[in-house]
């Protein structure tokens, strides 16, 4: 039976010859709370790529601002993008499918409002007929079949993975998950299993970085870890404390947690892209596995 970190290094590796980047137009934008907005897309042209698992999430092409669409690049083959002159390059951020309809082919994503970086500001201006592009997918999850129970842990950028997540389980799975939100009015009401154990940690006012809500919930646990798989996205220093506790303190097995930072205190998106790739490309100048997560996981969480 193959573990989560297995499942994804295969799909990862599977996946990586359909890479092209795709255009959708937006159908709907909604505000769920007042920090999450719903845009709704829908394409023809996500036929035949390899998405399903919960939690997949692309990179969304974003236009610059004042445009409604994006210029996009070809892959050449080398693997590197390139531009058609004169484009301008779309702004990459990296969203969850909160939910993909096979027939209608709409897909939404559930966008945090956090701040004035260029994801919020696409969020709160895009309308129905804009275009976006698309990059990926990228697959964070897949539930092991021979797990016991599961531990989810996340703040709100990771609350539409979790949503999925406790959606695709079955009615009996073991579940607890930690979500940390600013406060009640972030709540959502999730599907889940009967007996999942679901958490919601408000900071009412304390920075992510500083709340060490997540952490501090994690220590409280008091259960054995053996047979326990574990995922965990949020911000990148969050995510290292939680990630060590579980490896070096309660024993988690290295192939049961899947562990990504969603975002990294005082580094835009592009900033932290960058420096993975930089580490992706000399961890494969020294002969490094191109589809195992950890080559790149050790420069996002460093
Ligand atoms: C696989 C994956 C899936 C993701 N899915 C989602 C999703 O479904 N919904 C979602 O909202 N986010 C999601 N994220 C997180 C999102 O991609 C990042 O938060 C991204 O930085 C947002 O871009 P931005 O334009 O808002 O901010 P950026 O321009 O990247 O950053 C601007 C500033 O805001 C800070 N910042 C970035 N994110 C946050 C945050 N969440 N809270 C507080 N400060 C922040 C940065 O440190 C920086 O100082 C996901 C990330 C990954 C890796």
């Amino acid at each position: 039976m193959p573990s989560i970190q297995e499942e994804l290094r295969r799909r990862t590796r599977q996946s990586r010859p359909q890479v092209r980047f795709r255009t959708a137009q937006v159908v709907r934008n909604v505000v769920l709370t007042p920090r999450l907005r719903r845009v709704t897309i829908a394409s023809d042209d996500l036929d035949g790529c390899d998405y399903g698992l919960p939690a997949d999430a692309w990179k969304f092409m974003l236009p610059p601002p004042g445009r409604r669409r994006p210029d996009l690049p070809t892959i050449g083959p080398d693997g590197m993008p390139s531009f058609a002159e004169g484009a301008v390059p779309p702004i990459p951020r990296a969203y969850t499918v909160r939910r993909f309809d096979p027939e209608t082919r709409e897909l939404d994503i559930d966008v945090l409002m956090h701040g004035s970086g260029p994801g919020p500001a696409w969020a709160a201006a895009v309308e129905p007929g804009d275009e976006v592009g698309l990059a990926g997918p990228r697959h964070e999850f897949f539930a092991a079949p021979e797990a016991g129970w599961h531990l989810l842990v996340g703040d709100d950028s990771a609350l539409p993975a979790i949503a999925t997540i406790l959606e695709s389980f079955a009615e009996d799975t073991r579940v607890i998950a930690f979500i940390e939100v600013e406060d009640q009015g972030d709540v959502l009401d999730l599907a889940a299993p009967r007996d999942a154990e679901i958490v919601w940690l408000t900071r009412d006012g304390a920075e992510p970085t500083d709340s060490g809500l997540l952490e501090k919930a994690v220590r409280g646990l008091n259960r054995p870890f053996d047979g326990a798989q574990a995922w965990v996205g949020a911000e990148a220093g969050v995510v290292r404390a939680v990630r060590r506790h579980l490896l070096d303190e309660r024993g988690l097995a290295r192939p049961s947690l899947k562990a990504a930072a969603y975002w990294k205190a005082g580094r835009t998106s592009d900033e932290r892209d960058q420096e993975v790739m930089t580490a992706f490309q000399t961890a494969l100048a020294e002969g490094a596995d191109p589809d195992d997560p950890a080559v790149t996981l050790q420069a996002d969480l460093a």
